[in-house]
């Protein structure tokens, strides 16, 4: 018979006799708040690794509750990790005036994921404000905030209007134009005209 004890290293019996580590401590209360988060942030339209990386608690539970408040499973695949995006020509306006929005949380005195979740709410309701159809959903603006924060994405001053906008950080320059004051010649022709004229 073998009485080696490796079947039990690890096992329930084990987990029990160690103490309960940290994360387990956590309050009802700590608990409570996240899930709020959780459902604010799916309810912006937050894929699951966005909500992973700002939510303490076990993807199981994001999951589970993903899928009780939006009816499908949470989809697959990587998030966009491109900086480029942010820079042509339509989507660095919007990415312009959601990072305006973010700096004046930030200004206001929030943080972190609370002044990106102000921030992208302003956004939207400057947009319902004029009727234009939103270019960032909320993983994007999450994803423009961290390229922000890391210096990947930054602002640079319109030497003709003066308002500030997204630009890649290597590409800083002293006397910058922005989209806006001086449009590339292929601005806002974004349907190709079909094969057979359609
Ligand atoms: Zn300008």
């Amino acid at each position: 018979m073998d009485t080696h004890p490796v079947a039990a290293v690890g096992g329930p019996a084990a987990a029990a006799s160690r103490p309960v580590p940290a994360p387990a401590r956590k309050s009802v209360l700590h608990d409570m708040e996240q899930t709020r988060l959780a459902i604010e942030m799916i309810g912006l339209g937050a894929r699951l690794q966005v909500l992973e990386a700002e939510v303490s608690l076990p993807r199981e539970r994001l999951t589970r509750l993903y899928k009780e408040l939006c009816g499908t499973s949470p989809p697959k695949g990587m998030l966009p990790f491109s900086t480029d995006w942010f820079l042509s020509w339509r989507p660095n306006a919007h990415a312009s005036m959601l990072l305006g929005a973010y700096r004046f949380m930030i200004r206001a005195g929030l943080d972190g994921i609370r002044a990106t979740l102000a921030g992208f709410r302003m956004y939207r309701e400057h947009l319902s404000a004029t009727g234009e159809a939103a270019q960032l959903s909320f993983t994007r603006a999450w994803m423009l905030v961290r390229f922000y924060e890391r210096g990947m994405l930054q602002l640079a001053r319109c030497q003709c209007c003066r308002g500030e906008f997204v630009v890649c950080a290597h590409d800083a320059r002293q006397r910058y134009t922005c989209g806006l004051c001086l449009p590339p010649a292929r601005a806002g022709k974004c349907r190709k005209p079909g094969p057979a004229g359609a």
